[in-house]
């Protein structure tokens, strides 16, 4: 590994099993970098969103890491998570290449927010994990930074979406037309959200109604092949 690759800012690194989206429950070992520009209402890593006083890893050292958590390779998959990882998009250009050489799979949790950056990654992403944003979630509309991710993701893409009490009606038609739209159509994740304190108007954040997320999801059902209901399962099983 040449000195200078890139440093990359990271948060933590850790073992646990996968509690979101299409491969819930896969072990993986997750590489959660520091940092991301949003504040999503329901976020639920605040303690992640800034990079200040963390101390910046080469790549070797992540690897050096990631190895000793999983000696024996069990966890087939590295998930890279954050925060928002695309904001460290040339630490990532050395990253993913050099955990997939060390035989891993490469798996990106992103907001979706950031297509140019993307791009600069998406070679080496087996999978990427992509959120919709909603605009009453994070004070402005994404869809057209969505729309352009999904065309660079491709094939790679699922989308999962949190819902939560306040998520329209407009914004989950939007969310389920983006989809629709998308060549090749993604999986779509419905998520509820698990309770916490509203980041942007304070008080409690809640799940939609058992009839509500009924109605949502047989909406969605009725424009797409593949929707799935899947809530925080790590949360619940008490794991990070
Ligand atoms: S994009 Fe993710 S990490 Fe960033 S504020 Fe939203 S939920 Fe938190």
């Amino acid at each position: 590994m040449p000195s200078r690759s890139p440093r990359g800012v990271v948060s933590e690194i850790f073992r646990s099993l996968q509690g979101e989206g299409i491969y819930v429950g896969e072990p993986q070992v997750f590489v959660r970098l520091a940092g991301c520009p949003l504040r999503c209402r329901y976020c639920d890593t605040p303690q992640h969103l800034r990079r200040n006083g963390r101390t910046a890893m080469r790549v070797a050292e992540v690897l050096r890491r990631v190895r000793r958590l999983d000696a024996k390779k069990l966890c087939r998959t590295v998930s890279v998570t954050g925060g928002e990882p695309l904001m460290q998009a040339e630490f990532l250009t050395a990253l993913l290449p050099a955990l997939r050489r060390a035989g891993r799979r490469t798996y990106l949790e992103t907001s979706g927010v950031h297509p140019h950056l993307l791009r600069r990654v998406v070679r080496d992403c087996d999978v990427v994990a992509m959120d919709i944003k909603c605009p009453g979630d994070t004070g402005k509309p994404y869809w057209t930074e969505h729309r352009e991710f999904l065309a660079v993701a491709g094939k790679k893409a699922f989308v999962k979406i949190v819902l939560t009490s306040k998520t329209t009606e407009a914004e989950v038609r939007k969310a389920v037309e983006l989809v629709a739209d998308a060549r090749p159509r993604p999986p779509l994740v419905l998520q509820p959200v698990t309770p916490v304190r509203d980041r942007r108007h304070g008080g409690a954040l809640r799940p939609p109604s058992p009839e509500r997320l009924a109605a949502i999801f047989k909406y969605a059902r009725r424009r797409l092949s593949d929707v799935r209901l899947v809530p925080q399962m790590h949360r619940l099983w008490g794991l990070p």
